[in-house]
């Protein structure tokens, strides 16, 4: 288990030019304020309200053509799968469709919303520890490109699914490498502890016993670490040694093998993290299985979408505590969930110009919900944020929304994509009559 993370010296928290230096989209106009490209966020919250998700598509685009640049340019066959489980709004799966990326997707509801944003079946993956025989069967119905596998247990059902339907499922085997990805517990999944994938030790018996079965047909082997992995390349290094050397087991056992699923995890930098570059990550797959001559596959999902995306709200007001000042939001942990989950740190910054440059003091930044874990920040230097002003927390792209819920019945908030100088609600606003939808009471109730 990772000890939980020290706390922070606020002393140390970057200022708000160095948030923004970090963030090409985000600029600070002196009278618009806090633009997101060339469009002010004060705008968005004037048409759309808030609490709103806004995310830069330049930002998206830019992120998903460093990826598969960094990896054409080590010399690699490689295709990228972003992972919808991080950002599912049709509008963001379209356009990153639209930059040659494929999906990854781990239920019905994820595989649906890929096609439906116009992703091919061709180039969707199927992860994830329980697919039921109906999430098996319409992603087969689909075409799917690939099913990853984690259990000989479900292999075994995949198979008779599969050729009851007269088909044969293109199936990889999720691999547990037993390397420690070093982030957050609650994130890092390539440990024999963690109930993710097949065990190193038994994956090559269950590779040949797939190929064996007659509804499948053995593709690859497939490996996920964990998520918000920022201290360099040792972990993936480690994890992808270990598949190259059980590509060469399979192989010398005369067992096809088409191609190497690499996984998602490459971390960003929240607050002053070193984020690793994808050319970094490109490099370590090369060194690592680029003798082997395989095409891979990356499934990224918070470093593609986390950068690009903030979460637009309204102060409600400030509150003097006994000990401390609170800014109390109209956001809150129901919206972006991370803080209460993670012990995470985002960036917040204030939208109005003149409180981007005014003097700082402590605050601890919290949202409306009756939990205490429903709390931002503490001890963040903020200037007086009076009701109505207006804070963006930073990199709320990925598993922002995707994490949202009605707790406090708080309806589920906007989504706004910006693109250059235009910007469109991606979501509307969930309205308070949908949030008591397909509730009914029962007739002994109702007399
Ligand atoms: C969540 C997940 C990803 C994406 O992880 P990120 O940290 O967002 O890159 C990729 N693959 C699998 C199997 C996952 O479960």
């Amino acid at each position: 288990m990772a000890a939980p993370a020290p706390a922070l010296d606020p002393g140390n928290d970057p200022s708000f030019a160095e948030l923004l230096a970090q963030r090409p989209h985000l600029s600070r106009h002196a009278h618009d304020g806090l633009v997101m490209e060339d469009v002010p966020l004060a705008r968005i919250a004037e048409v759309v309200g808030s609490p709103t998700w806004v995310y830069s598509a330049g930002t998206l685009r830019r992120r998903a053509r460093a990826l598969r640049t960094a990896l054409a340019d080590a010399g690699l066959t490689a295709t990228v799968h972003f992972a919808t489980k991080a950002n599912d709004n049709l509008a963001v799966l379209a356009l990153l469709g639209h930059e040659g990326l494929g999906a990854d997707v781990v239920s019905e509801g994820e595989l649906r919303g890929a096609r439906a944003a116009g992703i091919p079946a061709s180039a969707i993956v199927f992860s994830g520890v329980g697919k039921s025989e109906r999430e098996i069967r319409l992603a087969l119905a689909e075409g799917i490109m690939q099913i990853n596998a984690e259990s000989i247990e479900e292999i075994a059902m995949i198979s008779e699914i599969a050729a009851g339907m007269g088909r044969t499922a293109p199936v990889a085997i999720r691999v547990n490498p037993d390397v420690d990805a070093k982030t957050h517990a609650k994130i890092t999944t390539g440990l024999s502890e963690n109930k993710f994938g097949v065990a190193y030790d038994d994956a090559l018996a269950l590779y040949a016993r797939m190929a064996a079965l007659p509804g499948i047909r053995p593709i690859g082997i497939a490996t996920h670490i964990g998520s918000q992995i920022t201290v360099g390349m040792g972990a993936y290094r480690a994890a992808y040694a270990r598949l190259a050397e059980l590509v060469r087991a399979i192989r010398a056992q005369g067992l096809p093998i088409e191609r190497i699923d690499c996984g998602g995890g490459l971390g960003i930098a929240y607050r002053d993290e070193i984020a690793p570059a994808p050319a970094a990550l490109a490099g370590a797959i090369k060194a690592e299985l680029g003798a082997l001559g395989l095409p891979v596959m990356l499934e990224p999902g918070r470093w593609i979408a986390g950068p690009a995306g903030v979460l637009l709200s309204r102060v409600i007001l400030q509150k003097q505590g006994a000990a401390r000042r609170f800014v109390v939001l109209d956001a809150a942990m129901n919206d972006l969930l991370r803080p209460a989950m993670y012990d995470p740190w985002h960036g917040i910054l204030p939208v109005a110009p003149a409180a981007l440059v005014a003097p700082t003091a402590p605050a601890d930044v919290v949202g409306p919900v009756c939990e205490s874990s429903d709390c931002f920040a503490r001890d963040r230097a903020l200037p007086d944020l009076p009701p109505g002003a207006l804070v963006a927390l930073l990199d709320a792209g990925a598993y922002g929304a995707t994490m949202s819920s009605t707790y406090n019945a708080r309806p589920l908030a906007a989504e706004v994509l910006v693109d250059g100088a235009r910007f469109a609600v991606v979501r509307d606003r969930q309205s308070y009559e949908a949030l008591h939808t397909g509730q009914r009471l029962p007739d002994w109730l109702t007399g």
